[in-house]
């Protein structure tokens, strides 16, 4: 007989005061580390729901069964991070063994969830006790779907996040950016997203008033605490959480361009029809089509180095275009997240030259060229070959500080290992004496 196994799944307790979901999930974790049966994850949701909370990330620990002490203690350290915190509305479920149902996570993945849905899955779920709701306010708690998504969470790609906290959420953050230069330089691309090459920021520290003191990216855990030795601050917890950031998971690959829904992020190839269009703000919007559908195109100056390229897209190109869809747009409007060149328009006509003077031709009002000065006509243009600046088949993305959670970096190497949790990868400086006895630790 298998062990028995309970997870724990929570969500929101972060909300607009900038707290983190994944602090409070971190002192759990190091709360019930001898029990943790695997990493702590770490699940992005659908980035694209409005009413999301910043990062729209939730969370789940597998846990060998639990006795009454310990989901005291659980109950506690929740309630402590929502009075710190005031109006938030955890929601922590307590689900046994293989009962969240796995589609609820595809679907606050890539989709909506709507109340409905939840109820559903609560109802199937719920049908022999094996989910525990806990929540602090009546009802049923606004993170529960996060929590219940995260619980249901299918591995496919995935990557590791050493997530490094403080105690003082006021002092500033020291930001070292020669240690994470050095870093960088010793175990990219093992780890990524580490620095914005273009303007050498550091991008492993957040800017919000949370207590994370940064966060180190990457496909291997033991390189990650090895990356977290050499920035400075080591003094204080971390934990490394098991994730889907950086994996593109919330892209749905769709043939139809028409059939794209809204809040989706949806992968399509169509065909480029204008030359792209710069406004004003240097926003630049693109005209594409995929048969009957139009498309709108946008990619907005904040994606830096992806605005800059998409400009040089000509009419006639193949694309493959990824963006979020924009609700309630005719025609369909995405905001681009990146591109692939399919095929590239190599031609361009040219207004023939005139055989008498060997000057250019004007083009008449009938698509025909005709010399003003000679009087020569001609009917087709020349054609020349164009230089392009785009490669065909490369991955063109956002600059890296405008990278969001779930983006895919292009210089991800994912390592085919497994890895074995150990209790090794939490870091803690907690008592837990402390938090059974209610004292504010
Ligand atoms: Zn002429």
């Amino acid at each position: 007989m298998p062990e028995l196994s309970t997870w724990v799944g929570l969500d929101d307790t972060d909300s607009y005061s900038g707290g983190c979901t994944t602090w409070t999930a971190a002192q759990i974790a190091a709360f019930l580390r001898d029990k943790l049966l695997d990493f702590p994850y770490l699940i992005r949701l659908n980035p694209e729901i409005p009413w999301k909370t910043r990062g729209n990330g939730a969370l789940a620990l597998h846990v060998s069964t639990l006795g009454p002490t310990q989901e005291e203690g659980i109950k506690r350290i929740l309630a402590v991070a929502s009075r710190v915190e005031g109006k938030t509305d955890p929601g922590l479920v307590l689900v046994s063994e293989g009962k969240a149902p796995r589609w609820l996570s595809d679907k606050a993945l890539r989709d909506v969830v709507t109340k409905r849905l939840l109820e559903k899955a609560l109802s199937i779920s719920g049908e022999t006790g094996a989910v525990q709701i806990v929540g602090l306010r009546p009802g049923l708690p606004r993170g529960l779907i996060g929590a219940m998504a995260a619980v249901a969470h299918t591995w496919g790609d995935y990557t590791f996040e050493l997530i490094a906290y403080r105690d003082d959420l006021t002092k500033k953050r020291e930001e070292v950016l020669s240690d994470v230069l050095y870093m960088d330089s010793l175990t990219a691309p093992v780890t990524f997203l580490n620095v914005d090459r273009e303007d050498g920021q550091p991008l492993i520290y957040p800017h919000g008033p949370d207590p994370v003191l940064f966060g180190i990216r990457g496909e291997d855990p033991n390189v990650l605490i090895a990356a977290h030795d050499i920035v400075r601050n080591t003094s204080r917890p971390w934990v490394i959480f098991k994730t889907n950031q950086a994996t593109n998971e919330h892209i749905v690959d769709i043939e139809d361009a028409s059939r794209a829904r809204p809040y989706t992020t949806v992968r399509f190839v169509a065909y480029v029809v204008d030359k792209p269009q710069v406004l004003q703000g240097g926003h630049v919007k693109i005209f594409a089509k995929q048969g009957a559908t139009e498309i709108q195109v946008m990619v907005y100056r904040q994606t830096g180095y992806l605005n800059r390229i998409s400009r040089e897209l000509l009419p006639g190109d193949k694309v493959l275009f990824w963006g979020a869809v924009r609700p309630g747009k005719v025609p369909l409007t995405i905001n681009l997240q990146g591109f692939k060149l399919l095929s590239a328009v190599k031609w361009e006509d040219e207004k023939p030259l005139c055989p008498l003077c060997g000057r250019h031709m004007e083009k008449t009002n009938f698509g025909a060229y005709r010399c003003t000065l000679c009087g020569v006509r001609a009917w087709d243009p020349q054609i020349k070959p164009i230089t392009r600046r785009l490669r065909q088949g490369k991955d063109y993305l956002p600059s890296a500080s405008a990278f969001k959670h779930l983006m895919k970096p292009w210089n991800r190497r994912p390592l085919p290992a497994a890895y074995q949790f150990s209790p090794a990868y939490i870091e803690s400086q907690q008592n837990p004496h402390k938090i059974l006895s209610g004292e504010n630790y």
